[in-house]
């Protein structure tokens, strides 16, 4: 089965890990080695598919089930209380023999060839489009159904990001077909649908659904599956492809944004340092800015935080901002309200700052300092600083 996958690359090169977790996931649907995660539903309703061709054929059913509103339902939680990344639904055997292939924006000169390879993409496409540097959400949709036509893929997956998100969206609608987003496992039945199960409400209850239509449009959830390098590298051919374009795809585009000139965005970033009402006011982030800088990192803050006007939204993590998955998230002063943790509990390792041990942030974090951040981060900083920075 040929999958195409849209590559999200990182700000400081490479391609982002959330992306590498949709590849994971891309690569497991092509390869028919995808487990479900759960049981499906017995019982479904149906959403007849209202688009026009070729989406007559296409069909979408679904049905509710795990609600948790306290910590929110996560597959194959390993972490007490809820959250974290689940278990991945890719078995040993699938890693590497699958049909994904790599869809690149930009020039070919700078495809991440090496990390490609080493997740066994064994064919890359760069799409050129001429006089677009950088971010063009219709445009990238117009080639990526271009590609799903010419290689008659049967899904088409990204990373359930803001990019990824929207691209898949406009490609919905060029194409009429349905997406199913925040995708955790796929199923591919005896009758050929795929059977998913997704995340609703900021992923606070998983949803059973079927889609029938080719190619499915699928993004995935952050904590779906972790990034899982192939076991033998490919030899990764990459093709130019160059799409036809309508002028109205060109109408939306970005060539830089604030976040990419100083250096890495939040959605993406490694390691963040969340500030919440702790930190005290604007003033107080000045040690939270300090410390990112030297873990390579950026800050996150509550929602408390931008209502108060101490910093942007565009720096909001939660359900209502910007959904992370960082290696790290340090969360100082945050009192881990289920709004707030449905934005990070894709991080690989979570660890809080805060004077209150009953604080819920406690129960979801993987090591937790009991103490006032005022103390306990110019200490953090010093000590890394004293090892060489
Ligand atoms: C529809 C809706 C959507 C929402 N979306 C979001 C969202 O996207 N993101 C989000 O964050 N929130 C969101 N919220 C708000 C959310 O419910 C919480 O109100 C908010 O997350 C709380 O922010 P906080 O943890 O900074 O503040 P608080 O809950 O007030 O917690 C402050 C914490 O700081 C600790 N503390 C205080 N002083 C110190 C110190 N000196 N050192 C260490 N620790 C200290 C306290 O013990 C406490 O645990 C949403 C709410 C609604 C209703």
């Amino acid at each position: 089965m040929t999958v195409l996958w849209l590559v999200e690359q990182a700000d400081g090169g490479g391609v982002a890990d959330v992306s590498l977790r949709a590849l994971t996931f891309a690569r497991s649907l092509a390869g028919g080695a995808m487990p479900s995660a759960a049981p499906s539903a017995s019982a479904a309703s149906q959403i007849p598919a209202s688009a026009p061709e070729p989406a007559e054929a296409a069909s979408w059913m679904y049905q509710k089930r795990g609600y948790s509103p306290t910590n929110g339902t996560f597959i194959g939680d390993e972490k007490a209380g809820g959250g974290g990344a689940a278990a991945s639904p890719v078995t040993d055997g699938a890693h590497g023999s699958g049909g994904a292939i790599a869809v690149v924006f930009g020039d070919a000169a700078s495809a991440p060839v090496t990390e490609l390879s080493s997740y066994g993409v064994a064919d890359a496409y760069v799409a050129d489009l001429p006089g677009l540097d950088g971010y063009a959400p219709q445009a990238w949709a117009r080639a990526l159904a271009g590609l799903a036509a010419e290689l008659s893929a049967t899904a088409v997956v990204a990373a359930g990001t803001d990019h990824g998100s929207e691209v898949m969206a406009h490609l919905g609608a060029i194409t009429g077909l349905p997406m199913a987003a925040n995708c955790v496992s796929a199923v591919r039945n005896a009758a050929g649908e795929l059977e998913l199960v997704r995340q609703r409400w900021a992923g606070s209850l998983l949803e059973d659904a079927v889609l029938d239509a080719s190619p499915a449009l699928l993004t995935v959830a952050a904590d779906a599956v972790a990034a899982a390098p192939a076991g033998e590298p490919a030899a990764t051919s990459v093709h130019v492809y160059q799409p036809g374009l309508e002028e109205a795809d060109l109408l939306v585009s970005a060539a830089a944004s604030a976040e990419r000139s100083s250096g890495v965005s939040l959605a993406t970033a490694r390691v963040v340092v969340g500030g919440g009402r702790g930190v005290g006011g604007p003033e107080g982030f000045g040690v939270l800015e300090e410390l990112a800088s030297l873990l390579g990192g950026v800050v996150g803050v509550s929602r408390v935080v931008t209502s108060e006007g101490w910093r942007p939204h565009k720096q909001q993590v939660g359900q209502t901002g910007t959904r992370i998955s960082p290696e790290l998230y340090l969360a100082c002063g945050i009192s881990g309200a289920i709004q707030h943790m449905a934005g990070c509990l894709s991080s690989k390792h979570i660890v809080a700052i805060n004077t209150d041990p009953d604080a819920p942030i406690i129960s979801h974090a993987d090591y937790a300092v009991i103490g006032d951040l005022n103390q306990v981060l110019p200490a953090l900083i010093a000590a890394i600083k004293a090892r060489g920075g």
